[in-house]
């Protein structure tokens, strides 16, 4: 399922965990069953992944980031 994009050159899929591309790659120690995956438009390949809670986490630091003040 594809869940949206960004004009930096990414989409992002959800996965189930077996459909995962670098397992062994993969930090998670929440038993998480879904996977986010980013594409890269250019290449069409699998360039990111996270489990869904990395993926929560990640979006929030990037959202605080982005909203953040700067020094
Ligand atoms: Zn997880």
């Amino acid at each position: 399922m594809s869940v949206g994009g960004f004009q930096s050159g990414f989409h992002a899929r959800k996965v189930p965990r077996s459909e995962v591309k670098w397992e062994s790659f993969l930090i998670c120690s929440h038993g998480c069953e879904e996977v986010i995956q980013l594409i890269s438009h250019v290449s069409g390949e699998v360039e990111f992944e996270l489990c869904h809670m990395e993926a929560e986490r990640m979006g929030n630091v990037l959202l605080e980031a982005a909203r953040s003040k700067r020094k």
